[in-house]
């Protein structure tokens, strides 16, 4: 396939190459972060029954009613002290009042808690001014979750409040989906690992410490499988090596250059290749297809390029797989800052620093834009996109940004008060 495939489009037939992985059954202390493989069904309501929402004393609301409603204090019996933990044994009966602690169970014959401080009272009576209307202080049973309900639906990724849910509904075990395994290949002759001893004109590889973040971020597992050397035959031992993943991702030797045999050696394991070159900037060179069953992309060497195409096409469908119900970062619109003019009509990713200032999203470049400049990423909180038909950009112009991360955000006034003699919101950099 010769011609430049739109991002679109290649988002497309990545995500109907995958589909969501199997199941397990993890515990609840594992659960931050996994996603749902199953609905979540209350068995019991929550509260399992009306309890109370202070501490005082249970009541019958018609006790107290007629003799407030003349401005009388009405005194009545305790007949018993119910701790929280404990149910009453007695009924409360016409001018008694039993006396119960936050949390527990609202006795029989009582509607009505009267607080603790709106009341006089001894170990035997209880003297009520104020009136309350009926069911006042009581948590009525099923108020937070009714037996039956779907309270957490499949496909959802579990927060704390998910976890505390998922404890309250007595599930000490749920079943999630297996995290996508992502085998992680560098190629080139000029790379040299962090723990090799090397040369001065090997370049560090970076790539796959990046990418195995990024794997990471999204949910799976990264496995590396070091630096293939530009040869055909080191790349395919490599490579057959990372079909044992889920997924596998190249980076590097995908362009035509003499020394990059990404296609050749693709083609040579049977690859049912979609695409090889995609109509963005950065990252044109991308390759994507299907080795024997299993997902393999080859992105750009360089490390921007490689970083930026694993945004837009690895971690979506590394989402899918791992059972997430939707695959894309947020998206908001924001004031472009700058002037800014392309030189290719291809759809463009500026790394880009998004702020808040009144309310207002505003959005401008980290600067050098090149596809080594991996300062950009470091300083970049999301990515604008820039259409392929959009020319120029101007200050105020409104521009679409993909939010990366949600630090830096924040520039209203209220963020630049000091902190330990600091300002909130600055860094070692600013
Ligand atoms: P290539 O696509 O193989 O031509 O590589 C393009 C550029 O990216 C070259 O300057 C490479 O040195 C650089 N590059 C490729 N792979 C890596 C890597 N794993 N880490 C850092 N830089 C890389
Ligand atoms: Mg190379």
């Amino acid at each position: 396939m010769q011609g430049l495939t739109s991002l679109q489009d290649a988002q497309k037939i990545v995500l109907d190459a995958a589909s969501p992985r199997g199941l397990e059954k993890i515990g609840l202390l594992e659960v931050l972060g996994r996603v749902l493989s199953e609905d979540i069904i209350a068995q019991r309501d929550n509260p399992p029954w009306d309890n109370s929402a202070m501490d005082g004393f249970a009541v019958r609301h018609e006790d107290i009613k007629q003799e407030h409603a003349i401005g009388k204090a009405v005194t009545l019996k305790v007949i018993e002290d119910v701790p929280a933990g404990k149910m009453a044994t007695k009924t409360v009966g016409p001018g008694q009042a039993i006396r119960i602690m936050t949390g527990a169970p609202v006795p029989k014959g009582a509607d009505t808690v009267l607080k603790v401080e709106d009341t006089e009272h001894t170990p035997d009576s209880v003297k009520v001014f104020k009136p309350e209307p009926r069911g006042s202080n009581i948590r009525p049973q099923g108020e937070d979750v009714k037996k039956g309900e779907c309270i957490i639906a499949k496909g959802t990724q579990i927060r704390p409040g998910e976890a505390g849910m998922l404890a309250i509904l007595a599930k000490s075990f749920v079943f999630v989906y297996q995290r996508p395994r992502v085998a992680i290949l560098s190629t080139g002759d000029e790379l040299a690992d962090l723990d090799e001893r090397f040369s001065e004109e090997k370049i560090i590889n970076s790539n796959s410490w990046g990418i195995a973040a990024a794997v990471q971020e999204a949910g799976g597992v990264p496995f590396l499988l070091g630096i293939a050397k530009d040869n055909p035959a080191a790349l395919k031992e490599k490579i057959m090596h990372g079909l044992n993943a889920d997924i596998l991702v190249l980076s590097g030797g995908v362009s035509m250059g003499d020394h990059d045999f990404t296609k050749a050696v693709f083609q040579d394991l049977g690859a049912e290749m979609h695409f090889w070159k995609l109509a963005i900037r950065p990252g044109q060179p991308l390759a994507f297809g299907k080795i024997q069953g299993k997902l393999a992309f080859g992105l750009p060497g360089n490390p921007v390029s490689s970083m930026v195409t694993f945004e837009q096409l690895v971690r979506p469908v590394m989402l899918k797989m791992g059972g997430h119900r939707s695959y894309g970062r947020p998206v908001v619109q924001a004031q472009f800052q700058e002037k800014f003019s392309k030189r290719t009509d291809r759809r463009h990713f500026l790394r880009g620093i998004l702020t808040r200032e009144d309310g207002v999203f505003k959005v401008r470049t980290t600067g050098e834009q090149g596809s080594g400049i991996l300062t950009s990423m470091v300083k970049a909180n999301c990515l604008i996109d820039i259409p392929q038909e959009v020319e120029k950009l101007n200050p105020g112009d409104t521009v679409t940004v993909q939010i990366l991360s949600a630090q830096l955000w924040d520039r209203t006034p209220v963020n630049r008060e000091t902190l330990n003699g600091k300002r909130a919101d600055s860094g070692c950099c600013d």
